[in-house]
């Protein structure tokens, strides 16, 4: 539209100029043969986009060379700079030929060109958006157990949506604004369970998501204003996906921590499971190296145990264990540990406690399961124990192998064997 011999020679060095930056970043020189071609047709696109004869051609050709920037994922400061780079010296040399009515309508075109591009690569922009988050909904939709991260699902939707209505120019409906009537809101606001909320995660979860919302109400203000700037939405965006990953990245740590918690949790008892029984175990011989204490071992084992299920059912014997496991839990310290080592069998580990303090509290706890009474529907249900106790005797020169444990367990269950032997309901 402008031919000018300097024109031309304008079109060149800018052609240089453009394809030089690409292969510094890299987006060039690639020896894929895909690749080699797109930058070919590329190539093509720029000239023919340079070559245009009149307005209306460059308005095409250019449309037909953003497109192919944006599907080709060409970044958008190359494409919008090396434009401009060729606008100014065209302007340099109108301005040079004193042609005031071309430069006026050059300096229009590329203002109408820049909110074209921008666009152009907004959509783009929001496509890709849209579809990470699909993608990492389709993760979670994976999972075996999903456990917390539900929330964080719901929370994907919620984006996925925003993201909607701001492709469908605000004529669909927004997602809740509300930072505390949103579900991921309403899950935050009444989680009670304290392992989660005392956490520093649990709060930088509500911090973020707070912050999530006011980014969403400012992104959904700019939509609603007529003519927004796509450059600044994407910029908000951008911000609103990293909040929202980091939110994602806090929910999976929660979710380790709530699964660790409730994994070691028996569900009948709430007591220890012999899981972790190793790990507390070597743990606690370590301490008692390191601070040169004694801890020892009891072991339980309900009597009879099969006469009760036989006689009753099965949800009586569970009434029965739940009972056991209360005893132990009112007769222990905090600091012990409690494990339901198999069904009606039971190890706990008492740290700081010489032999002598164990077998007192072992005949007390023996004592006191023969005068409790179990009420499952109308009936009472009596049972005994027999208990085996060891002291643990650290070697402190010696390393803790799962082969040691293993001896200290084979030691107690002994003891146990001694106990129902010499006629059940005590102590050994
Ligand atoms: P002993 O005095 O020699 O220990 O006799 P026992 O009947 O208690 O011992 P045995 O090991 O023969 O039986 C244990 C029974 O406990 C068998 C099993 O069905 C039952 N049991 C194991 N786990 C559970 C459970 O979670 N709930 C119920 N109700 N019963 C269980
Ligand atoms: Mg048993
Ligand atoms: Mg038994």
């Amino acid at each position: 539209m402008f031919k000018t011999e300097a024109y031309l020679s304008t079109i060149e060095s800018s052609i240089h100029d453009f394809y030089s930056d690409l292969e510094r970043e890299g987006y060039i020189g690639n020896s894929n043969f895909e690749y080699a071609r797109a930058i070919n047709q590329h190539k093509e696109l720029f000239i023919s986009l340079l070559a245009s004869t009149d307005a209306n051609d460059a308005t095409e050709k250019t449309k037909e060379f953003v497109q192919f920037c944006v599907i080709h994922e060409i970044p958008y400061m190359f494409v919008y700079g090396e434009l401009l780079t060729i606008a100014r010296n065209l302007m340099g040399l109108l301005a040079k030929e004193g042609d005031l009515e071309n430069l006026q309508a050059l300096n229009s075109y590329f203002d109408s060109l820049e909110s074209k591009i921008t666009i152009a690569y907004f959509h783009k922009f929001l496509r890709r958006l849209a579809a990470k988050n699909h993608l990492r909904l389709s993760h979670i939709a994976n999972l075996v157990e999903k456990n917390l991260m539900v929330h964080y699902q719901k929370h994907l939707e919620w984006l996925i949506q925003l993201i909607a209505y701001i492709e469908n120019q605000c004529c669909i409906p927004h997602p809740e604004l509300n930072h505390s009537l949103c579900s991921f809101g309403k899950w935050l606001n009444n989680t009670s369970t304290p392992y989660i909320i005392t956490t520093s995660h649990f709060k930088e979860v509500t911090r973020l998501h707070q912050t999530l919302h006011d980014t969403a109400a400012d992104v959904i203000g700019q939509c609603q204003q007529q003519i927004h700037k796509p450059k600044h939405l994407i910029h908000l965006l951008q911000r609103l996906d990293y909040i929202s990953l980091e939110i994602g990245n806090e929910i999976a740590i929660l979710n380790d921590m709530m699964m660790i918690e409730e994994y070691s949790k028996d569900p009948l008892t709430g007591l220890l499971t012999r899981r972790l029984f190793d790990k507390i175990m070597m743990g606690q011989i370590e301490t008692a190296k390191a601070t040169e204490s004694q801890c020892s071992l009891i072991m339980c084992d309900l009597d009879h145990f099969k006469i009760i299920n036989d006689t009753h059912g099965h949800l009586a014997g569970d009434a029965v264990i739940k009972d056991f496991s209360a005893l132990l839990q009112k007769i222990l310290r905090k600091s012990d540990f409690i494990f339901r080592y198999g069904g009606e069998e039971f190890i706990v580990l008492l740290p700081a406690t010489s032999a002598h303090d164990a077998r007192v509290i072992a005949q007390k706890i023996c004592d006191e399961a023969t005068s409790r009474i179990t009420l499952f529907d109308t009936v009472s249900l009596y049972y005994t124990v027999s208990i085996g106790v060891i002291p643990i005797i650290t070697e402190t020169t010696s390393y803790v192998l799962k082969e040691t444990i293993a001896h200290y367990v084979s030691e107690v269950d002994s003891k146990l064997y001694l106990a129902k032997q010499n006629g059940r309901n005590r102590v050994e």
